[in-house]
């Protein structure tokens, strides 16, 4: 039997990782597993002169959407724990929080915002895939809009 104790979910907040959302929910009720809800943010340094308040701001609408991704009833069911990281590339930054959580699966959707559909996977989750230390759980929409 396999175990699964721990999930991650990155988020980009587009309509197109709803249904992995959707699936990670599953997983998390089905194995009483923790799901972390993962964004990732990259800080350019150009925006560096930008005062702190607006980032912090930022920050917060950011904690503010993620807090929505998972619907409150099931958060009901389920542990959720919410996580915004800064790093860059957002990849290597999901990557290297699946191992630090130490997360038995990663759930992530085959497209983002960017969302060229005649691409067969967005960059992020092509470099999940070729790099993650776990199995990576992928989950194709053919949602049209992001
Ligand atoms: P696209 O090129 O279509 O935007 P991506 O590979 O960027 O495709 O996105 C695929 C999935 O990767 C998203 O649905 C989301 O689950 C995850 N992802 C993308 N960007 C981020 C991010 N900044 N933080 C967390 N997860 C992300």
């Amino acid at each position: 039997m396999i175990e699964i104790k721990k999930i991650l979910l990155p988020v980009d907040f587009s309509k197109r990782s709803a249904l992995a959302t959707t699936f990670a929910v599953s997983l998390a009720q089905e194995y009483k597993a923790k799901l972390h809800v993962l964004h990732v943010y990259d800080r350019l340094p150009q925006y560096d002169y930008l005062a702190k308040e607006y980032l912090k701001d930022r920050k917060k609408k950011l904690e503010e959407a993620l807090a929505k991704v998972v619907p409150d009833e099931s958060k009901a069911t389920i542990e959720v724990e919410e996580i915004i990281a800064e790093g860059k590339p957002v990849h290597h930054t999901i990557v290297e929080k699946a191992k630090e959580l130490g997360d038995d699966v990663i759930v992530i959707a085959t497209h983002g915002r960017t969302g060229l559909a005649h691409v067969f996977l967005g960059s992020v989750a092509e470099h999940v895939i070729r790099h993650a230390a776990c199995p990576v759980l992928v989950v194709r929409n053919s949602e049209k809009s992001s």
